[in-house]
């Protein structure tokens, strides 16, 4: 396509959802993590998939994130992992399953379940076991427990905690000791309420290197979409960011490209215009770092990445207008791309705007 389009490949998603799923135990639950548009993919086109091929559970970050999964017709059960006090109403109109993490928001869901005089509303109990981002910590857990079991509606659908360095083998000890508080702390919870709520605990760097910690469900977000902090050759990345060569211009040494004149032609040059920029996620604060690549050639950025555009160097390069840029696909991934400008996958990956027309492989 002669334009910036983002390619999601539903069957590199449905490869890497089995490569996934042969780690664990036959009877684990698998949820799949579509937060934030499936890590800037197409969140709805990603859940279809999934669960027409077995997934057990979807999670999202907040609550309107979980509405469009409805809207467009999943019946699988959807969690919300930070859902704000203003989101309860539509949490129980939607039949989304609330993460209870704070007294505040467990406070406002009581009082909103009375009040409504809701039946029945199935939740996860997030406890806190050292990352210290959201969750209720041991001390805190009896008093929980006490208000849940008070309010007859609540039914505890799960229990879990988050792990902080699943991709650092260096923190194995850290690790281990978030795992054995979960462990303590999820019985201690089980016994007070006497049923058995699916307990969850691994992302997708833990399923590869916390095997011991799949408890009854695991929480796979990036490996779905190809990437573990360990890249594993196994996986095959779903994104590919593609754009075109809209026009080729010829600079002369000692010419300038773009804003604020960054770039000075050392001799004579090829420059290509390619229609993608820091409005599409490509963050200006990447202009020295990043290259594209066209016919598998790497083509160095020149001068500042404007808002819709960035600059290339095409010297060397045989090429024409309109032929494929590749800022990156399965074989120049974006772990890689992340890796030249300083951050993660997941950045590179849910900062791409919704501008960019994302076209679905089937
Ligand atoms: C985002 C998120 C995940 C998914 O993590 P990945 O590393 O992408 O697999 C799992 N659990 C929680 C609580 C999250 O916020």
């Amino acid at each position: 396509m002669k334009k910036t389009v983002l390619e999601i490949d539903l069957n590199a998603l449905e490869h890497n959802f089995n490569v996934i799923s042969s780690k664990l135990k036959p009877s684990t639950k698998f949820m799949a993590v579509v937060k934030a548009g499936g890590y800037g993919s197409d969140s709805v086109e990603i859940a279809k998939k999934l669960e027409s091929i077995g997934v057990d559970y979807f999670a999202v970050a907040f609550t309107n994130e979980g509405i469009d999964l409805r809207k467009a017709g999943i019946k699988t059960p959807i969690l919300v992992l930070l859902p704000q006090v203003e989101s309860i109403k539509n949490i129980i109109d939607y039949n989304l399953q609330a993460s209870l993490y704070s007294f505040y928001f467990l406070e406002n869901f009581i009082d909103y379940v009375n009040e409504k005089e809701v039946k029945k509303c199935f939740c996860h109990f997030k406890i806190n076991t050292g990352l210290n981002r959201v969750g209720f910590s041991e001390y805190q857990i009896n008093d929980v427990v006490e208000k849940i079991k008070n309010c007859k509606p609540i039914k505890l659908a799960g229990i879990y905690s988050h792990l902080a360095a699943t991709d650092d083998l260096n923190e194995t000890k850290f690790t281990n000791s978030q795992i054995n508080l979960f462990k303590k702390l999820s019985s201690k919870i089980k016994s007070q309420i006497s049923y058995n709520p699916i307990l969850h605990m691994s992302n997708t760097s833990g399923i590869f290197n916390y095997p011991e910690c799949e408890f009854d469900m695991v929480r796979s977000g990036i490996g779905l979409y190809g990437y573990n902090n360990y890249l594993n050759k196994e996986l095959v990345p779903v994104h590919s960011l593609k754009s075109v060569i809209a026009q080729i211009i010829n600079c002369k040494k000692g010419e300038s490209v773009g804003y604020n004149r960054s770039f000075i032609c050392k001799n004579d040059m090829m420059v290509g215009v390619i229609p993608i920029g820091h409005a599409d996620g490509i963050s200006r604060s990447f202009s020295k770092n990043i290259h594209v690549f066209i016919s598998g050639k790497k083509a160095e950025v020149l001068g500042n990445i404007c808002m819709d555009v960035l600059m290339i160097n095409l010297n060397g390069i045989n090429c024409d207008e309109g032929d494929e840029v590749v800022v990156f696909n399965s074989k120049n991934n974006a772990e890689d791309f992340a890796k030249s400008v300083g951050t993660i996958s997941y950045e590179i990956l849910t900062n791409l705007s919704s501008r960019i027309e994302r076209k679905i492989i089937r």
